[in-house]
């Protein structure tokens, strides 16, 4: 991705995907104009992870405590987080879009941080469910990135691209799946492009009036 890095406070309203995985591709925003990243360091992804809920809370204290203690290795893990986050924007738009070539650059990307992650990872079973599992005593300040790799992997094998949009609203471009029951669902958020798309309908149907209006109306000064 070539972008600008700004910071941003996220919100829940920026974890509209429908899966952590892709809530990670949509911390950039703007892609279909001039993209922005939003992970402007560490901390910020461990913010980003601490609001998805998806995290152990006393992980995420280590994760920040090694942060803290070895900067300069957490520059780098941040780097593979975005490495693998474009990697897989690259993959899924291209499996949405049918016809496009598959990005080999990206499949291979997205395979080396599989392997990073099963080599940490070990195998657990819960009630009947085998898992693999990581966590920071293994994985260190790679932790985030090693889970969803692993999660990636999943969600890919299962993406329902039937459901799986991109959001045509201005400035935006994220991914989500549809899981409305009527699977009509256009935009990241009613909240924000679709109100935005909304306002824009409402100013051009306006501004149409006034000039249809306009020159049916004779001049003032007649
Ligand atoms: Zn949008």
């Amino acid at each position: 991705m070539t972008g600008t890095i700004r910071a941003h406070t996220f919100k829940p309203r920026d974890l509209v995907g429908g899966h952590i995985v892709i809530d990670l591709v949509n911390t950039v925003t703007a892609r279909d104009a001039e993209p922005i990243d939003w992970l402007d360091g560490y901390p910020r992804l461990l913010e980003w992870a601490a609001l998805t809920g998806q995290f152990d809370a006393a992980a995420l204290t280590d994760l920040q405590r090694l942060a803290e203690a070895e900067p300069c290795r957490a520059a780098p893990a941040l780097d593979r987080t975005r490495e693998l986050r474009e990697a897989l924007h690259d993959l899924i738009t291209a499996l949405l879009h049918q016809d496009a070539p598959t990005p080999a650059t990206a499949v291979d990307q997205v395979e080396d941080h599989w392997k990073h992650a099963v080599a940490r990872a070990r195998l657990t079973v819960r009630g009947n469910t085998p898992q693999l599992r990581v966590g920071v005593e293994t994985s260190g300040l790679e932790y985030l990135n090693h889970e969803l790799a692993l999660q990636a992997f999943d969600l890919l094998r299962a993406l329902p691209l039937e459901r799986t949009r991109i959001c045509p609203g201005l400035r935006c471009g994220w991914v989500f799946i549809d899981s409305s029951r009527a699977g009509r669902r256009r935009w990241c958020s009613m909240a924000t492009c679709g109100n935005a798309s909304k306002g824009r309908t409402h100013y051009q149907r306006n501004r149409q009036a006034t000039s249809r209006q306009g020159r049916h109306q004779p001049p003032d000064d007649q």
